[in-house]
């Protein structure tokens, strides 16, 4: 007899974060364990405790430790969900995770170097702990399916060495959700939707009849936005230059992790302290956040031929009236839109996804 929980799992270089879900699909408890290379923390609620976690497996075990002392053992437990960053050309739907969906997970590691294979190390470490536990996974790609190939494609000359570099977008579990939510909120879904997703990470989307029809990020999470630490948009040619100057791992780590807000203001990547700054560098960092989200939103509204409605979403999106006015400001000359803040919610939309695969999985079983 399975649980009825599902527990969603966002597994990074450096945290496993999880929330689950009872059989109503409602949130009843966090854990998060960060820190994983060391001594960790695990926290759930008002708690943190310091644990030692010298890897994934460590990290997954005192979780699943954590759940269990809440009266949550693994046999309550329907599945666990994964958020999987990259799904490719092949992965453009949530699904069962089996040992060929594992495969094609781990091929996709060399299009998501950073975040794929802790993804696969924490599948790995949950089929160690409960081999009998179904796994899923949704991923932030997929959403972006729709994208036509004359947005998709660069261009490149059509060989097969260069297959598979291309605009993915990603974001897609936050959009997947906005498309569902909004609806609730105004009653029906605008037609041509400009969405921001603006959090640590940020992107726009240009969503027609419900459908992701361009994005600003592109073969991987760097490009488009001015992010917290991601330098976003950058000429291909700078890049290069980046490269013969520090070397392809100090680049990568330039323009991932210093760049962005924190390499423009030189104080953090944080929006909240940087909006109780008054230093003329932070406002900076501002001004050319707000600056390019606006701009690249032209680019959004014309590969959907114009503008219904205006959402923001994620942490700056739903907090921030001063970045969404100052976007909205910047995009005034569009006339009049009506512009909505709706809570991010990724966690949610992936315990929907693996719920919807599970009961389709019994429903292809019943029928046989
Ligand atoms: P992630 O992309 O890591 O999920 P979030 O969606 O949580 O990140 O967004 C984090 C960003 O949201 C940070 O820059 C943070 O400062 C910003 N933020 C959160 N609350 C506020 C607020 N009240 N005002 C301005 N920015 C905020």
């Amino acid at each position: 007899m399975s649980g009825s929980h599902i527990l969603v799992m966002n597994a990074g270089s450096s945290s496993i974060k999880t929330a689950l879900f009872d059989a109503d699909l409602n949130e009843t408890l966090r854990v998060e364990a960060t820190g994983i290379g060391g001594t960790g923390t695990v926290t759930t609620g008002d708690s943190r405790q310091p644990v030692a976690l010298p890897d994934n497996a460590a990290a997954l075990a005192a979780i699943f430790d954590t759940l269990s002392r809440q009266g949550i053992a693994v046999t309550a437990l329907r599945a666990v969900a994964h958020r999987v960053v990259h799904g490719g050309t092949a992965l453009i739907a949530p699904c069962r995770i089996t040992p060929q969906i594992r495969q094609a997970i781990a091929d996709c590691i060399p299009l998501a170097p950073l975040h794929n294979p802790h993804h696969l190390s924490a599948i790995d470490a949950v089929t160690a702990l409960a081999p009998d536990l179904p796994q899923c996974a949704s991923f932030d790609t997929a959403f972006h399916a729709t994208i036509p190939d004359v947005a998709r494609r660069y261009a490149l000359p059509d060989r097969s060495d260069l297959a598979g570099l291309q605009r993915y977008g990603f974001h897609g579990t936050s959009y997947a959700a906005l498309v569902r939510v909004l609806p609730r909120h105004i009653g029906t879904l605008p037609k041509r939707l400009l969405a921001f997703h603006l959090g640590n990470g940020a992107s726009i989307c240009a969503i027609l009849d419900g459908q992701s029809v361009a994005t600003t990020m592109g073969y991987s999470p760097l490009s488009g936005l001015t992010m917290g630490t991601r330098a976003g948009e950058i000429d291909a040619g700078a890049v290069l230059r980046l490269v013969r100057q520090l070397g392809l791992d100090e680049a990568e780590t330039l323009l991932n992790h210093h760049s962005g807000l924190l390499g423009l203001s030189g104080i953090s990547s944080d929006m909240r302290q940087l909006e109780k700054n008054d230093g003329p560098k932070a406002q900076f960092a501002i001004d050319h956040f707000c600056y390019w989200a606006a701009r690249q939103a032209g680019s959004m509204i014309a590969a959907m031929g114009g503008l219904d409605a205006i959402a923001f979403t994620g942490g700056i999106g739903e907090n921030s009236a001063q970045i969404r006015n100052a976007i909205l400001d910047k995009l005034s000359w569009m006339g009049n839109f009506p512009s909505y803040t709706v809570k991010a919610q990724e966690e949610i939309q992936i315990a929907r996804e693996a719920s919807t695969v599970l009961n389709a999985n019994q429903e292809d079983k019943d029928d046989a």
